[in-house]
């Protein structure tokens, strides 16, 4: 990324964000309730390559799909440490835990980008959650923001590098 006068036009995270405000709903999974089935819809439904798993106030990211034995559609996921109760012949959970993104980076919607840019690059992230409040409001990928710098510099996206 190049250096900050390129968000001279002092972008916001709100203004870089997605969904945008004719947008679907942000994608997100909830981390009790949900089976095998209903994420495997979630996730083929769209082409996202992040979830972010809605735990009360607290949100991780999910990165990609596990196969574990025994598990099928009404499987329940779990992304706690210890698995719930379930009835004696439910079957196998999948257990997801180990494969999120524990304490992802989050920026409320009035951080100005050039923060955002900055952190980006110093912690090297590839996304970033968006609150408001302290309620999820949606995400940042590193694609957004080359895909919004090049727009306010009328540059193609890819010409402009990270680090
Ligand atoms: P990339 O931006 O690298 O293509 P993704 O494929 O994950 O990464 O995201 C594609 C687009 O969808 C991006 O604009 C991103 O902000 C948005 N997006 C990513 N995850 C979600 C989600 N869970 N819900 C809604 N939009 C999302």
């Amino acid at each position: 990324l190049e250096p900050k006068e390129e968000f001279e036009h002092s972008s916001l995270a709100v203004d870089v964000m997605r969904p945008r405000r004719s947008d679907p709903a942000l994608a997100v999974l909830t981390q009790e309730g949900m089976t095998v089935g209903e994420v495997e819809a979630l996730v083929e439904s769209t082409h996202y390559s992040g979830f972010p798993v809605v735990v009360g106030t607290f949100v991780f990211i999910y990165n990609g799909r596990k196969r574990q034995e025994g598990v099928v559609s009404s499987s329940q996921v779990v992304f706690t440490e210890h698995t719930p109760s379930q009835a004696p012949d439910a079957p196998p959970p999948l257990r997801l835990r180990g494969i999120m993104d524990l304490s992802p980076f989050t920026v409320t919607d009035h951080t100005p980008m050039d923060i955002t840019v900055d952190i980006f690059r110093k912690l090297g992230l590839r996304q970033c959650l968006v609150t408001h409040n302290g309620r999820l409001l949606g995400i940042i990928t590193k694609k957004d923001i080359l895909k919004h710098m090049a727009q306010i510099t009328n540059r193609d996206p890819d010409s402009i590098l990270f680090n």
